[in-house]
This record gives structure tokens, C-alpha cells and sequence, in this order.
């Protein structure tokens, strides 16, 4: 099997717990001492494959493997996310939930993808946000 999360050696290597429909894999390459992979024990490869309850398990796994991590390790704070597609950086193509702890002066910058450096914060005015929220909001 070519995926590496189904693959049965990486289970028996990196599985350190699972529910019903998740592995929790200890990261290959953990950036911090702790970081996790929630893993949906179907192949999947994006987020919106997942079914409701399926997205729900997950979330909850996510929250009971943190606070695990949180009373284990007391970081400082966590990162968490998903990376989906080539170009968001999504190298194992088996959706996964990153679990990142973070502690003061653990040399990992601060993402800035969905955060800017102060410095480079610039807010839009009411006049940009109106047409704006106006297009988003007739998606829905
Ligand atoms: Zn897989």
C-alpha cells in the first residue's frame, strides 16, 4: 500500500493511540517535543470528504489528545491545523490534524499564514470590507 498512514508498519511504528475512527501517530519529524498527527483511520484526502461525524470524531479526538499533551508537557500554547494540497504544503496525501505544542523558546517561528507579524498588519477600512463580505456572504 503506498499511503503511508494506512500502511501497517507506520501504525505499528508511530501509533500512540486511537479511537474508533482515528490513529494518533507521534510526528516523524516533530518540530516540538509532543507534536501529533490526528489521523482518520479512512483514507481520506482532503476535509470535506469528511462526514459529519466523522469531522466531529475527529474534533474531539483533537481536543482529548491536547489536553493528554497539556497535562503531560504544560507548553506554553499549542499550534494545530490541517495543510490540504501540494501547494499548502500537504506532503502525505491521508488527511491529518497537526498538534503542535509550543513552548517559550522553542525557536519554531509563528506561522505566518494565517497570522502577520505585527509589523505588517495593515486592517481594512468599513468601505474594502463591505463589497467584500457582501461577495462571501452570497456563497452561503
Ligand atoms: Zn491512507
Amino acid at each position: 500500500m503506498s499511503c503511508p498512514f494506512c500502511n501497517p508498519e507506520t501504525i505499528a511504528k508511530q501509533k500512540i493511540f486511537e479511537t474508533e475512527n482515528e490513529y494518533v501517530f507521534y510526528n516523524l519529524s516533530p518540530k516540538t517535543k509532543g507534536q501529533c498527527l490526528v489521523v482518520p483511520k479512512r483514507h481520506v484526502e482532503g476535509v470535506r470528504e469528511l462526514d459529519a461525524e466523522e469531522s466531529a470524531s475527529l474534533m474531539r479526538t483533537v481536543g482529548f489528545v491536547s489536553e493528554k499533551l497539556d497535562g503531560y508537557l504544560h507548553p506554553a500554547g499549542f499550534n494545530y491545523g490541517f495543510n490540504e494540497g501540494s501547494i499548502a504544503g500537504q506532503t502525505v496525501f491521508h488527511l491529518h490534524f497537526h498538534i503542535m505544542p509550543r513552548y517559550v523558546g522553542d525557536g519554531v517561528e509563528v506561522s505566518h499564514i494565517f497570522h502577520r507579524k505585527p509589523e505588517d498588519k495593515i486592517f481594512m477600512t468599513d468601505e474594502e470590507m463591505r463589497p467584500l463580505a457582501e461577495e462571501f456572504r452570497a456563497i452561503f
